[in-house]
């Protein structure tokens, strides 16, 4: 049945996503996939990402101008923000979240915030170095 196979892809990327625990291209989750689902199209894979975005299982990040990342669903209050080295594409994690305390004071005075997003843009350490 086409929802029960949609059903497994879908619980296949979940479980790549989770395992990773850091945002992924659709590229990267491609690689995975296909270990498991040699025959799967690409295009298969954009429309089960986007049947979990639409569940609000994963998150969509746009970590630099053209690359769209996805990663598991964190519990809401334990969320992570991410930077992407604009070089080596290595991810790196945000050291916490700042924005809580503006959301907060927004809240206050009954502004009802959806989502906040973080972007950072920028070279790594490493790569900086390299190219000095
Ligand atoms: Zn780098
Ligand atoms: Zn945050």
């Amino acid at each position: 049945m086409e929802s029960q196979r949609n059903t497994r892809q879908k619980q296949l990327i979940l479980s790549i996503l989770r395992d990773a625990d850091r945002p992924m291209s659709i590229n990267e989750v491609y690689s995975q996939v296909v270990l498991t689902l040699p025959k799967i199209a690409k295009s298969t894979i954009y429309r089960n990402i986007d049947s979990l975005l639409n569940q609000n299982l994963i998150d969509k990040y746009h970590l630099n101008d053209n690359e769209i990342f996805y990663i598991i669903k964190a519990d809401s209050k334990e969320h992570k923000h991410f930077v992407i080295c604009d070089d080596c594409k290595r991810i790196f994690d945000l050291p916490g979240c700042p924005i809580h305390a503006l959301e907060n004071a927004m809240e206050e005075e009954g502004f009802i915030i959806k989502e906040h997003q973080i972007q950072i843009t920028g070279i790594c350490k490493t790569c900086a170095k390299k190219n000095t």
